[in-house]
């Protein structure tokens, strides 16, 4: 067993062992757990089995957001798919064609690629996240993600990375003398939520204490309330959230925060009555939207959104936020601002220069402290105040 995580099996595809990345992972292996033949193949989505195989496709890929609604222009760093935790509405149960633990042996080679990319751009800023296919660091212990990708990012000037995650596996991270550019973030949702429908994932406090440790060795964090979901006395459940939040998180070192109600293509309903029997987020009415996806009516969403931005602005007069999908309606009604194009947050020069002034102006010894110099600053001000595909300025 690996310390941590409930993994049982770990096969060895083809080609895996050929990249160096590929065999740091089995080099961390417990003996005897690495194979090459698929124990279950008939388990399709065991999540005990983890597959060490090498990537085919490309490695950086614009985020799949949709025409119809505004996208902030994110950038999806395929790192592997699926993640050991077991949330009833997680969109990569129909999403993959290939379910199950995948973890690329040939990360290295295609960040290397993915960075040439990078650095052919300098006048683009690439606002890149691990989160969107698998959770960032669920399974760090064991892959040295962040041990392989926070180095190449933190010195780039026009890339932030993101790591999203909804773990408290944070000490391979902390372990990292890089701070600059990086943002980790947690996914949240109310206590009822979280512990009804998020299996395995840690609760909403751990998952603050960890983001309270980040922000105390120096990152800059970031939250979604992603999906948001209607439930018995939802009010007080995020107000719940919203006090842990206070509690354990600076709100001048936030960067951003999202709001998304839950959404869904139609044929994960029938994934979710089978494998979540339990589970109460498909109780109420929804809407097929623009995009195909199963939403909340338009109000319902907005309420979500007034409730949450009203608070979260009593908290911090600007905490970054911004809707993940959602129409120019919904942000008018929801944030009562409408963003121009594909942007995700019309506060945020303003907010950054807030971070840079409460934290003072970046001095060389500042910059693992407070994780925000000056060329970060600048990024994130691209990055949160316009369009992710902004000129950098000099
Ligand atoms: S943490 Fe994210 S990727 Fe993992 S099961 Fe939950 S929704 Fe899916």
């Amino acid at each position: 067993m690996i310390p941590g995580l409930d993994i049982k099996h770990v096969v060895v595809e083809e080609g895996a062992a050929e990249h160096g990345f590929g065999r740091r992972i089995l080099d961390r292996l417990p003996p005897g757990l690495a194979q090459r033949a698929d124990p279950g193949p008939g388990r399709s989505g065991a999540k005990d089995t983890l597959y060490l195989l090498p990537h085919q496709g490309a490695f950086l890929k614009p985020c799949p957001g949709t025409r119809e609604y505004i996208c902030c222009g994110y950038q999806i760093l395929h790192v592997g798919t699926d993640c050991p935790l077991g949330c009833s509405y997680c969109i990569l149960q129909s999403y993959l064609s290939k379910p199950g633990l995948r973890v690329f042996s040939n990360l290295e080679e295609g960040v290397d690629r993915a960075l040439r990319t990078v650095d052919s751009s300098p006048q683009q800023i690439f606002r890149v996240g691990t989160g969107e296919f698998t959770d960032s660091l669920a399974l760090d212990p064991l892959t040295g993600w962040s041990g392989l990708l926070v180095p190449k990012f933190s010195v780039r000037k026009n890339a932030v990375l993101e790591l999203k995650t909804k773990t408290d596996r944070i000490n391979e991270l902390l372990r990292l003398p890089f701070r600059d550019r990086i943002v980790v973030s947690w996914s949240l949702n109310s206590p009822h939520v979280a512990a009804r429908e998020e299996h395995g994932a840690p609760s909403v406090r751990k998952r603050l204490q960890a983001a309270s440790r980040c922000q105390r060795e120096g990152f800059v964090v970031g939250f979604h309330f992603d999906p948001l979901i209607c439930h018995p006395q939802w009010r007080e459940g995020y107000q719940r959230t919203l006090e842990l939040l206070d509690r354990y998180i600076k709100p001048q070192r936030v960067i951003w925060i999202s709001l998304g109600s839950l959404r869904f293509m139609p044929e994960l309903k029938v994934l979710i009555r089978r494998r979540h029997p339990g589970s109460r987020i498909l109780d109420g009415e929804f809407i097929k939207g623009l995009d195909g996806k199963m939403r909340y009516f338009r109000p319902i969403r907005a309420g979500l959104y007034a409730f949450l931005a009203g608070n979260l602005r009593k908290w911090h007069a600007n905490p970054g936020l911004y809707l993940c999908m959602e129409s120019d309606e919904v942000w008018r009604e929801g944030l009562e601002v409408v963003p121009p194009g594909r942007v995700f947050d019309r506060g945020g020069e303003d907010r950054v220069a807030q971070i840079r002034d409460e934290f003072g102006p970046a001095r060389a010894a500042d910059q693992v402290q407070t994780g925000l110099t000056g060329g970060s600053v600048a990024l994130l001000v691209v990055a949160r105040g316009a369009a992710a595909h902004q000129v950098l300025p000099a």
